[in-house]
């Protein structure tokens, strides 16, 4: 089979990169491990900078997002028991972010991607890249029982961290950067009613805590633990119990409290590989860099790379322009590196360090309320949160 990109991996990135080529006259194909159900459901990011939000809409895939999606203004910074707003939009031009989650927006894409015509083969894993360095890269997969070639122009690799893309950069090209942090998050899903209006990101002296939501009928919370940690040692009562410590505060705010339907425990950690292009394979989204979940950025930076990605193919093609694909990595990477510049920052401030005896958790605290009384400080913060023009 030949098509004009192979697309590697039906996440956000490769489902995004898919959608913006149509809407280009570009043919692309997407070869995708799971299954359709599989990608519709798995709950992870949510929080949808304006640059993103702004994206889906142009483009024709927003209208759920409007729907069911919260706009928020706003977030909350937590310690010492004090809540204190940070005003995202009044402090960035009226710039805001949405709540939607990041399966939803996949089922958006997966369903306008195949009422197009477009092509998905779901279940089909890429088992190799080969020629990438030649003017018809293929790509190896495993399809119903079978296995099959895709020869391409060009292959965007976004098949996440795990992927087989990344790895077909010869490791003499590449450079990996890698943080591990001693901690991860315990993340829950609740049927529970909202806490607040506003996401609450809370640093106790047991840890970090942070409430967010999915919905009005459903929330997402997550508190820091040992990344080794089975969430079977903890009982929901447990849960519960720990939520409720860590965000305590005198004003008479509670909690609210439902049945746990979903737990899980990620690590914390940040990645990024340079360069992100090689031969005609150029990576995007997580197959590139991993950014800590405190800063929300990394479905975001997912879709700001394939926005690039998808405008230099389009110079390539019409006009024979090879400056923006040259350009690729560095343009994706100044900005991957601002992005895991904030969410560092951000987990550094929010996090007990486990060998800290008491001097960073002040300095985590002066920073805190640094942030929350002077408005070049917090103006600082809510313009990466709501995500730096996509031009920068
Ligand atoms: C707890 C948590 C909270 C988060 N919160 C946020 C947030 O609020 N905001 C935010 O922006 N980001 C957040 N993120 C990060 C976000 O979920 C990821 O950055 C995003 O999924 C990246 O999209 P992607 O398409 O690059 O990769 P992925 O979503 O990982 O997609 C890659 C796809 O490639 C497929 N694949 C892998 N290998 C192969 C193969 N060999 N052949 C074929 N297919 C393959 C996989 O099945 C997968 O579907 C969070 C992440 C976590 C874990």
């Amino acid at each position: 089979m030949d098509t004009q990109v192979g697309i590697v991996g039906g996440g956000p990135a490769g489902l995004m990169l898919s959608h913006l080529l149509h809407l280009q006259d570009i043919e692309a194909v997407i070869v995708e491990a799971r299954s359709r159900e599989k990608l519709q459901t798995e709950v992870r990011a949510g929080v949808l900078e304006q640059g993103t939000v702004d994206l889906l809409r142009e483009t024709g895939v927003g209208e759920r997002m409007d729907q069911e999606g919260a706009v928020h203004h706003g977030i909350e910074l937590r310690f010492n028991r004090q809540g204190h707003r940070i005003p995202l939009s009044d402090l960035t031009d009226g710039r805001e972010i949405m709540l939607y989650g990041q399966h939803e927006v996949v089922k958006d894409l997966i369903s306008t991607r195949l009422d197009a015509g477009g092509q998905i083969f779901f279940e089909a894993e890429a088992v190799g890249l080969h020629d990438i360095e030649t003017q018809k890269p293929t790509i190896r997969y495993r399809h119903d029982g079978q296995d099959h070639e895709l020869r391409c122009d060009v292959i965007a690799g976004c098949d996440g961290y795990y992927g087989v893309c990344r790895p077909s950069i010869p490791s003499e090209i590449r450079t990996e950067y890698e943080r591990r942090y001693p901690f991860g998050w315990f993340g829950i899903l609740a049927e529970a009613p909202p806490s607040s209006e506003e996401l609450i990101y809370t640093l106790h002296e047991r840890g970090f805590a942070l409430i967010s939501t999915r919905s009005p009928e459903v929330q997402r919370m997550y508190f820091q633990c040992d990344p080794d940690d089975d969430v079977g040692n903890w009982s929901d009562e447990q849960i519960w119990k720990e939520l409720r410590v860590r965000t305590e505060v005198h004003d008479g705010w509670a909690l609210e409290e439902g049945p746990i339907i979903e737990k899980g425990i990620v690590g914390m950690r940040s990645f990024a590989v340079e360069p992100m292009q090689y031969g005609r394979l150029y990576l995007a989204g997580d197959a590139a860099h991993i950014v800590t979940p405190t800063g929300a950025k990394g479905m975001n930076l997912a879709i700001r790379d394939v926005r690039t990605l998808a405008e230099a193919l389009r110079a390539w093609y019409e006009k024979g322009r090879t400056d923006l694909l040259e350009d690729y990595s560095n343009t994706c990477l100044k900005r991957a590196w601002k992005a895991q510049r904030f969410s560092w920052w951000m987990t550094s401030m929010l996090h007990r360090f486990p060998d800290d005896e008491g001097f960073q958790h002040n300095l985590q605290l002066a920073e805190l309320e640094y942030v929350t009384s002077s408005q070049a400080a917090a103006t600082s913060l809510a313009e990466n949160y709501v995500g730096i023009a996509f031009d920068h």
